[in-house]
This record gives structure tokens, C-alpha cells and sequence, in this order.
């Protein structure tokens, strides 16, 4: 039955045409929360959905499924459609859906100074998590799974060196995102006038350079920082 949910898709998108390939949907155990995917191999299309999208609403799911088709297919001529639109306010409020089930005590309390200077106390928690010792990313927010990841290396770093990140991800669960069609802008001006506010925003670039420092990589320099977390 999930394969209409392709064919549906696709009919909505583009009313004249037949969908030339072969299509396979289906909700899978590996997938977190509401995260999912979609491939094209040998003509066969398939999208993957984490077994959250089950109880999801019809209307939704193709919106859902329609934004992957239109990024794999590099459509540029359809920007939205109504069914997007439904998937896009769906998950902007997904944060509140998500059982939390992950946290840690560093991050936590980082979570509550950060939460009560910046925001009043107004943001729920979203799920905590040390992740990959990595400078490729130092932190992240998925929003699918209401997670902010912060990379191993920042686990001594120091409190406010930690708070920002922690602020700049809680910036992205407090503003998601804009859409602009299928582009999405999570670095709007709206974003960067907030993470600038920041008490000693100026300092904060070179303490992070200092814990990089600290932990040398062979073969890589540093890169802007801006560019590593997202
Ligand atoms: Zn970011």
C-alpha cells in the first residue's frame, strides 16, 4: 500500500506524466524518530521512513515524500506544493513531540544556564548527546530527532566556550528554519543577529581555536570555524 504513497506523489507533482520507475516504501527499524531517505538504483525508487512516519498523516507523508523526489530529481520549475507545506509545519513542531530520552549531566546543565540567560527558560529540552570526536562538526541539531549532538572534544572544554555551542544549536530548535521553496535558510540574518548576542560573542572564535589547538589532527588544518558546525 506504501507504494501509492510514491505513485500519489509523484501524480501530484506532475499531473501529465506517468512515474517511470519502480517504486518501494517502506518503514524501517534503523531509522531514528522521524528521520528517513530515498535512493534510485537501476530505475527502482525507494523511500525509507523510520516506523514514527507510520502513524503519520497521509497528507504529510506525501509532502514528505514529494520534497525528497523534487531534491533527487534536482526539479528546478516546482518550488512548493501543498502538501510540503503540511510536511514543513509538521516538522517544525516535531520538537514537541519527541520523547526525550537522551541527556547527559555536562550538557544538561549547559542546556539550563544557556536556556535561562537566552530564553527566558521558554525551550524544552531536546534530546543530549556527546557525539564523534570530530572537528568536521562540532555540533549539531537534527531536527527529526529533536537531538543537539556536541563533539567530544568540547567535553572539558570551558563552560562558555560549551555554552555556545550549546546556544547556537538551541537557536537553531528555537527558529528551524525558512523555506524558501525546497531551500531551506538555517543560517538567516534573523540567525546570525541572535547568535551575535552572545556575551563575548568576539572571544568565542579564538577559545574554540584553543580547543582545537589542544588536540591536533595530522593532515588537516583548521578550518573556519563557522563553516564546522551547523
Ligand atoms: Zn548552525
Amino acid at each position: 500500500m506504501e507504494n501509492n504513497l510514491l505513485k500519489e506523489a509523484y501524480t501530484r507533482l506532475y499531473p501529465e506524466k506517468e512515474i517511470p520507475f519502480l517504486c518501494g516504501a517502506r518503514y524501517s527499524n534503523r531509522l531514528n524518530d522521524y528521520n528517513s531517505r530515498i535512493s534510485l538504483k537501476n530505475n527502482f525508487l525507494e523511500v525509507h521512513m523510520s516506523k514514527k512516519w507510520q502513524a503519520v498523516d497521509e497528507e504529510i507523508k506525501l509532502g514528505l515524500v514529494q520534497s525528497l523526489m523534487l531534491r533527487l530529481l534536482k526539479e528546478k520549475n516546482i518550488k512548493t506544493t501543498q502538501n510540503i507545506e503540511l510536511y514543513h509545519n509538521f516538522i517544525k513542531k516535531l520538537d514537541l513531540a519527541i520523547t526525550k530520552t537522551e541527556s547527559e549531566p555536562v550538557l544538561d546543565a549547559s542546556f539550563h544556564r544557556v536556556n535561562e540567560k537566552y530564553f527566558n527558560g521558554f525551550l524544552e529540552k531536546p534530546n543530549l548527546s556527546w557525539g564523534n570526536e570530530t572537528r568536521v562538526k562540532l555540533a549539531s541539531y537534527n531536527l527529526h530527532t529533536d537531538t543537539i549532538a556536541v563533539s567530544s572534544l568540547f567535553q572539558e572544554a570551558e563552560q562558555e566556550v560549551l555554552d555556545f555551542l550549546m546556544y547556537h544549536e538551541l537557536l537553531h530548535k528555537k527558529l528551524k528554519f525558512e523555506a524558501h521553496g525546497l531551500r531551506s535558510s538555517f543560517h538567516s540574518p534573523e540567525f546570525r543577529n541572535l547568535e551575535h548576542s552572545f556575551e563575548d560573542y568576539t572571544q568565542i572564535e579564538r577559545k574554540i581555536r584553543g580547543v582545537l589547538r589542544k588536540r591536533p589532527q595530522k593532515g588537516r588544518g583548521l578550518l573556519n570555524f563557522f563553516k564546522e558546525f551547523i
